[in-house]
């Protein structure tokens, strides 16, 4: 009962596929004409051999007439039987009729492939646009539900669940429509020749369904086992690859080893219950099979000796045709029904993701607005929805159009998420951050991200040239000008020389690069979009001071017209800044410049100052 109500359960969560099908209804429907038309022409040949059989048999006797019985066969068999009964020559009524059986037999592979064309194709289609649709949603939501969500959790949905549903939309209904075609139709002509023999013949099949239904549900119930414990097997994988430096440091491969082969144990386990399932699985489905062809001859045989039922020698051979017809759709139920559990599974996870609607998106009266002009922070508060931590507290800061602000500050005092909120990744609790005197929230997003350059603390760069990395984004930059903002970044000449120059992979399969080396490229990928706001988050953290300052001695140029937020805890590189904005918990304490902070008595740039100039900054402020 329970089980039916899964099913039940499976095909509401399939429903959000309906859009697909409606989307390639002529292949679907073209599809199923040809799985049943490769059917029917397989049903054609049992008849067939049951004439030469019968027709050869009579032959023997003596007793072959021009008028041939043709009850039970298919319409174009009986027209066929009529013309070859003219013919008395035995020999050749039967090469005839078997050339036409290996006729039949290439139809029906013609329309197998058609099938195949058809079905596996759409399943295809439908796979890719169901990537696409669910990358696409990715790309829309916020900061929040990347935290929320893994990397490994976002790849498995689009990877793994998409392709189970695919196993769904081509080869499950494949097998679905074929399966009741060749039940359908061998059913019927099965009736047509014989009424009791059917009913003998069949008896094994609700034996054989109850079976399945068993069987089946402990399969896949292992086979979600194994799922899980390969999942876990490939994490435990993973993080050892990406931690082996790690590992290898803290002299822990021993114990990464038990750790690996834990989990590789319990996947053996789970793998060897399964192939003991299994092992019963097919080998009933055979005997039951078995018993059917048993039954046939046993049955058959008695009612053609006592000529009962109208049960020809001929009748005996069409149906243990007909019984291995039914052999493979049959035992494929067990497959078919796991299948469609899966796909449903896997449908249902992609359902909750697609369901879930970014919070941060664009008003409805959101506009295409400028956004060069005074930026404004008006008591703005903010929390970390999913840590609870505040990290802004009624923040009130003014930057004018064209001023360059530095933010400055110890670890964790908020310098980053302030960035972050002006980017519009999170949402503020209280308070407005206006932008040329507009709500950021007025903006349309991809306006208001589009309008500034922003170089996060955490660079990442993609498995690309150094070139592409530095043009991401304005895809329609000259290498004239992706050279200049490396120049002013102070990477070019470095970059000149890698082995390959610009044309040099980086990332994974790429060279290695250094922390600075990064940084810079990054920075020349912000400097490449034309943006009149540029907001740099600790991104010099990596290059000494002294390649620093002649870095921004560059930018200063390169900035003359725009605005700049420039987030950095070294203090003693940012003597000639027009204003310092100091920032703690969440607040900003102290302003000022360099010389006007340095006279705070006790003041928190002072003492930022004096610990750097010491050399004594702590580790924390080197993590960060
Ligand atoms: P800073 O850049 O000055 O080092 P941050 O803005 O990164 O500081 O962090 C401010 C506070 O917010 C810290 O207490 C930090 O732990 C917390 N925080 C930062 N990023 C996140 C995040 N993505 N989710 C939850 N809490 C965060
Ligand atoms: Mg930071």
């Amino acid at each position: 009962m329970q089980k039916s109500f899964s099913y039940f359960a499976a095909m509401k969560h399939l429903k959000a596929l309906r859009k697909y099908f409606w989307k390639y209804r002529v292949r679907l429907g073209a599809g199923i004409l040809f799985v049943m038309l490769s059917n029917y022409f397989s049903v054609l040949s049992p008849q067939l051999m049951k004439f030469i059989i019968n027709y050869v048999d009579q032959s023997i006797a003596g007793t072959v007439s021009a008028e041939h019985p043709t009850k039970g066969y298919d319409y174009f068999v009986k027209k066929l039987i009529t013309i070859l009964s003219q013919n008395t020559n035995v020999v050749q009524v039967i090469i005839i009729a078997s050339l036409i059986i290996l006729f039949l037999a290439l139809l029906r592979g013609f329309f197998m492939f058609l099938m195949r064309q058809t079905i596996i194709v759409m399943s295809r289609h439908i796979e890719y646009d169901q990537k696409n649709e669910i990358f696409n949603h990715y790309q829309k939501q916020d900061a929040l539900f990347f935290k929320r969500h893994t990397t490994g959790d976002l790849m498995n949905r689009i990877a793994e669940d998409v392709s189970r549903v695919r196993i769904y939309t081509g080869p499950a209904i494949m097998y679905i429509v074929n399966l009741i075609s060749v039940i359908a139709l061998s059913v019927f002509f099965m009736l047509q020749s014989s009424v009791e023999l059917t009913i003998y013949v069949l008896l094994p099949l609700p034996i054989l369904a109850v079976i399945i239904y068993f069987v089946n549900s402990n399969i896949h119930k292992k086979s979600e086992q194994i799922q899980a414990s390969l999942s876990d097997l490939t994490t435990h994988a993973q993080e050892s690859y990406s931690g082996i430096r790690v590992i290898k440091s803290f002299v822990q491969e021993s114990a990464m080893l038990k750790f690996f082969t834990g989990s590789s144990e319990k996947y053996r386990k789970n793998a060897i219950a399964l192939a003991r399932v299994e092992t019963i699985y097919f080998p009933s489905i055979m005997l039951l099979i078995g018993l059917s062809i048993l039954l046939t001859i046993m049955i058959g045989g008695l009612y053609y000796i006592n000529n009962q039922h109208g049960v020809t020698l001929g009748t005996i051979v069409e149906f243990i045709v007909y019984v291995n017809m039914l052999t493979f759709p049959v035992s494929a139920i067990g497959l078919t029904a796991s299948m469609i559990q899966r796909a449903s599974a896997s449908q249902k996870r992609l359902n909750e993701f697609l369901n879930i609607s970014p919070a941060i998106s664009d008003a409805e009266n959101s506009g295409d607005f400028n956004a060069d002009g005074d930026i404004e922070f008006r008591n703005v508060s903010f929390t970390y929805p999913d840590t609870g931590i505040q990290a802004i507290r009624q923040l009130n800061l003014l930057i004018k159009k064209g001023e360059k602000l530095v933010i400055t500050g110890r670890t964790g005092s908020g310098k980053s998420t302030l960035a972050q909120l002006l980017l519009r990744m999170y949402d503020i609790d209280e308070g407005e951050i206006l932008i040329n005197e507009k709500n950021i929230k007025d903006y349309q997003l991809s306006t208001l991200r589009n309008q500034i350059g922003y170089i996060p603390q955490d660079i990442f760069l993609f498995s690309d040239t150094v070139e592409e990395n530095i043009r991401f984004g304005s895809y329609h930059a000259s290498k004239e000008e992706v050279y200049e903002k490396a120049e002013i970044a102070g990477v070019h000449n470095e970059i000149l020389k890698f082995a390959e120059g610009y044309k040099t992979l980086v990332g994974e399969r790429g060279v290695t690069l250094s922390g600075g080396q990064k940084q810079r490229i990054s920075i020349a990928r912000a400097l490449i979009k034309p943006a009149g706001l540029i907001i740099f988050d600790d991104c010099l953290s990596a290059v000494d001071a002294k390649t620093e300052r002649e870095i921004m001695a560059r930018l200063n140029k390169y900035l003359e017209e725009k605005t700049a937020i420039i987030i950095t805890h070294r203090v003693f590189s940012l003597l000639s800044a027009d204003r310092i904005v100091v920032m703690d918990e969440g607040k900003i304490p102290e302003q000022g410049t360099h010389a006007e902070l340095m006279n705070i008595q006790n003041g928190l740039y002072l003492k930022l100052y004096n610990r750097q100039q010491k050399g004594l900054q702590d580790d924390e402020d080197e993590a960060d």
